[in-house]
């Protein structure tokens, strides 16, 4: 029987509570390790007290309530902050529905002989560090060294920040204890166009794609734009461009890759003058980590050929990888059956984005995610989810809950 009783309304309210936090015309700017997210995480703790939450906050600045018996609780949430102009939903409306699942229990009087935790993760999308993941790679010790001493664009460290907040201002004492967490599961809006295409509400995801993201600098020969003969050339951003063309054909050769190009630097940057050098960034997304290897192959081999036709030196420079990861098997299970008896029939999807989630999963604590259908993309104020399909994600977590803690 599925526990009834998760309400649309009030899910629609409190997500347009918190989009009024940084709200910035139809979008969000709610930055991490900011005022905004810590007013939206103290929004979100006050739900959690008003159901007999018990509220703490850790060093690197997540919220945390847990309710239920004792023991090692499963944890359930998403992340408060946004990117610049972003949308409403993404993370904010995941941790929404991890609220309502905890009143959906109460309201169907579910005794919580174990505990659940939610909890709103900080700076999730690393916009303003460069650090994305950052709460929950404190949490599973996988920050990177000197994390702290990172800083924003106007040169305010992670520690500054933390202190400015009213912590110690040291995100690694956030670590959780290896082992005393059951499972962590996180309901997030797909970001993406295949449920609303499929015509499904929800969908539990199964791998979160392996990334690859470093830069690559083509050095050529800066000329004067109106002496040098075209066959003379080793122009930078001619070679670069070709070499563009070449990784989205990369990326296409292989099914569910993408590879981009988002960024680009040319020098000396001049209309009259041929350009010497070009650097731009590269972040290669598959489900496989055979195909991550096979697309940044085959963007070497293409560099090479660039090189002896147009003359000018390539260089990758040290990728950076994030592991393909797998979420738990047997949670998918639960999370499928969940849905059915919240009357989804919810399919697999893999997960393009990086989410929380995959810390969790890397640090060996059970890792599940219930993707909630969405419209308008994501990152951006056209972002929209519907409410239902959420109130149907929060009964299907309820249902879940049920199993591993009721
Ligand atoms: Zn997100």
């Amino acid at each position: 029987m599925a526990v009834i009783g998760p309400s649309a309304r009030r899910i629609a309210e409190r997500a347009a509570a918190l989009a009024r936090i940084g709200a910035v015309g139809e979008g969000v700017t709610r930055l991490g390790l900011t005022p905004e997210e810590r007013r939206a995480h103290a929004l979100v703790a006050r739900w959690l007290a008003e159901l007999g939450g018990r509220v703490r906050r850790d060093e690197a600045g997540n919220v945390f309530a847990r309710v239920g018996g004792g023991g090692s609780p499963v944890l359930i949430g998403s992340h408060l902050d946004s990117v610049p102009e972003g949308g409403r939903y993404d993370g904010a409306l995941g941790v929404v529905v991890a609220v309502e699942a905890l009143e959906a229990l109460r309201a169907a009087k579910v005794v919580l002989r174990r505990p659940v935790e939610v909890v709103g993760w900080a700076d999730e999308e690393g916009v303003r560090f460069g650090l994305g993941l950052y709460g929950s790679s404190a949490a599973f010790g996988r920050l990177p060294a000197q994390a702290a001493e990172r800083t924003d664009a106007r040169g305010v460290s992670i520690r500054e920040a933390l202190r400015a907040l009213g912590l110690r201002g040291d995100p690694a004492r956030a670590r959780i204890r290896k082992g005393s967490l059951r499972a962590y599961i996180e309901p997030h809006i797909e970001q993406g166009p295949r449920l609303a295409r499929q015509g499904r509400a929800l969908a539990v995801v199964t791998t979160i794609v392996g990334i690859a993201h470093g830069r690559v600098t083509v050095r050529g020969r800066q000329d004067h734009a109106g002496t040098t003969p075209m066959s003379e050339r080793r122009d930078a951003l001619a070679a670069a461009a070709d070499l563009i063309a070449a990784i989205a054909r990369a990326a296409a050769a292989r099914r569910d890759a993408v590879a981009t190009v988002g960024e680009i630097a040319v020098r000396p940057g001049a209309k009259n003058v041929v350009p010497g050098e070009c650097a731009f960034s590269l972040d290669v997304r598959a489900p496989r980590e055979r195909d991550v290897a096979a697309v940044l192959r085959a963007v070497r081999v293409a560099a090479a050929a660039l090189d002896r036709e147009r003359g000018v030196r390539t260089s990758l420079g040290r990728m950076d990888r994030v592991p393909v990861t797998a979420l738990d098997r047997s949670l998918r299970g639960l999370l499928r059956r969940a849905c059915a008896a919240a009357g989804v029939d919810a399919p697999e999807l893999v997960s393009g984005a990086g989410h929380d989630a995959m810390n969790a999963q890397l640090d060996g604590v059970p890792a599940g995610m219930i993707f909630i259908r969405s419209r308008g993309g994501s990152h951006s104020p056209r972002e929209a989810a519907d409410p239902r399909d959420a109130a149907r994600a929060a009964a299907a977590l309820a249902e879940a809950l049920r199993e591993l803690c009721g």
